[in-house]
């Protein structure tokens, strides 16, 4: 999908125009994978524009820095701010996809250099649809399992949202699309279910939602910990546990959980088909509950929605 461009890019604490948000060809980051960076997407609510689990989002972006020790030169609440000035000044009031990344920027070569290379950040946004294209929401997708598996324990951390662990996405997710379908669910090393390329996964089964936990080589989805609180309150406790490889050929319902991806439902798996080889109830009910948030069917009792005032584009859009 082509990128929507718009007028500015929030970098190293300043608005500037989307085309001088560049870097220099020996960036660390470009050579060794150290980057880390965050997904959230804005809506379009009854009460304006607002950015979904905003504070979640940011907390994780400083948590996959810790892990690789990138001491992060702002504040949360900067990054936040940054987050808000990016849809405001770019007059998103539709709802944007907002990236921020934080990375070791261009300094002397090497993968431990002597002198510390500058870590810089940037905050982009932009309009963006369905990640698994369009009608995916009530049809459902066609995925597969891997050849590839997901990083191993105690070698990529996958609860850090690294650039580098991409590399393992883009392998499941290539091999996927190759073979005609939507995307592909990684194995763990040891053969259990993980995730996919760049979503969570959830099962049904006899009525119970089930979904790997963190210890099967998973990113901490926010859109996972959503739906297990969605489901949590019409009754619905999820099993965090491990799943089999053969149980997905067995489910009632199957769906995956992401910023970009939403609740999207999969039809069917390895050409076998989910359940009926249509959308689930349970898949259906929690889509209604989560697009329920944006769309004000769904109390917001969580304060998970961080509305953007949009007046407030001239003086950011300046600064510095
Ligand atoms: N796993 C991977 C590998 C991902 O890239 C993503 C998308 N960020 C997810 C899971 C889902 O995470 P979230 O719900 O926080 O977007």
């Amino acid at each position: 999908m082509p990128i929507a461009t718009t007028p500015y890019i929030w970098f190293n604490g300043k608005l500037v125009p989307w085309e001088q948000a560049t870097v220099h060809v020996l960036t660390h980051a470009l050579h060794y994978g150290s980057s880390v960076f965050e997904g959230l997407r804005a809506y379009q609510t009854p009460q304006g524009v607002a950015i979904f689990r905003l504070a979640d989002h940011t907390r994780r972006l400083f948590d996959s820095a810790r892990i690789y020790r990138i001491h992060v030169p702002y504040t949360p609440a900067d990054i936040n701010a940054g987050c808000h000035a990016i849809i405001s000044a770019n007059g998103l009031e539709r709802g944007a996809y907002i990236r921020p990344l934080v990375f070791r920027g261009y300094g002397e070569i090497g993968v431990v250099p002597k002198i510390d290379p500058p870590v810089e950040v940037a905050i982009a946004a932009w309009e963006w649809g369905k990640y698994l294209g369009p009608g995916s929401d009530a049809e459902g997708v066609d995925v597969c399992i891997s050849s590839w598996q997901r990083m191993a324990p105690n070698t990529l951390p996958a609860m850090a949202k690294a650039g580098g662990n991409y590399l393992s996405s883009q392998l499941i997710s290539m091999e996927a699309k190759r073979l005609g379908f939507a995307e592909g669910i990684a194995l763990t090393t040891e053969g259990m279910v993980s995730e996919g390329g760049a979503a969570n996964l959830f099962l049904v089964k006899d009525g119970v939602l089930m979904t790997p936990a963190l210890a099967h080589s998973v990113l901490g989805g926010i859109t996972r910990d959503t739906v297990m609180r969605l489901a949590l309150e019409f009754g619905l406790e999820t099993r965090e546990c491990a799943i089999p490889r053969e149980l997905l050929y067995l489910a009632d319902e199957l769906f995956f959980t992401g910023t970009g991806v939403e609740v999207t439902p999969i039809r069917s798996i390895d050409r076998i088909e989910v359940g009926s080889g249509r959308r689930g109830p349970i898949t259906e009910r929690i889509q209604q509950a989560y697009f329920g948030l944006f769309d004000g069917r769904t109390r917001d009792q969580w304060g998970w929605l961080d509305y953007v005032d949009m007046r407030s584009k001239p003086r950011a859009a300046t600064a510095g």
